[in-house]
């Protein structure tokens, strides 16, 4: 029985992977930084968004916190109590605050972030524990399709000529 929830687990993940993944392209195709997440609440996505940190020159537009935005404008709330947050990379130290000052209940992550990612700062043992809330965090989910539309964005961009940017 265990492991007919982890296979449903792991293909709901999957899936979800799938969809910030298509966020990341959006942001692709913008030319931000390729990085997506949605909000999962019950099964369904109540929220999406891809990194816009160069059309808005906003430092603070990380795909997750876009993502949780839309979430609570969705759902007019800004607890998002048992919801999951799907993202394409690890995220950073502002985008975990948002998850916990949010109470998401679940971090899943694609690929590792190796300058801005702060999931090992923070997390002991699969959780970080804040203040009375508790985030579970898992990644490795798609890691590697999270990291190759990131290691293509900023092979183009230095193929243009461009300095790469982190977000
Ligand atoms: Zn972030």
């Amino acid at each position: 029985m265990g492991a007919l929830f982890l296979c449903g687990d792991t293909m709901i993940h999957e899936a979800m992977m799938a969809e910030s993944l298509n966020e990341a392209r959006a942001g692709f195709a913008e030319s931000e930084v390729p990085i997506g997440a949605v909000v999962v609440l019950n099964g369904r996505v109540i929220g999406k968004g891809h990194n816009q940190k160069e059309r808005l020159q906003d430092p603070t537009a990380h795909a997750e916190i876009m993502a949780v935005r839309d979430a609570c404008q969705n759902l007019k709330s800004w607890r998002l109590d048992g919801a999951s947050l799907y993202t394409t990379a690890e995220p950073c130290l502002m985008c975990l605050g948002a998850a916990l000052q949010a109470r998401v209940a679940e971090i899943i992550y694609g690929c590792k972030e190796p300058k801005f990612g702060a999931v090992e700062l923070l997390e002991s043992g699969g959780f970080i524990e804040y203040g009375n809330h508790r985030l579970a965090i898992k990644g490795g989910f798609c890691a590697e399709e999270c990291a190759a539309i990131l290691r293509e964005f900023f092979a183009e961009r230095r193929g243009l000529g461009c300095s790469p940017r982190a977000e």
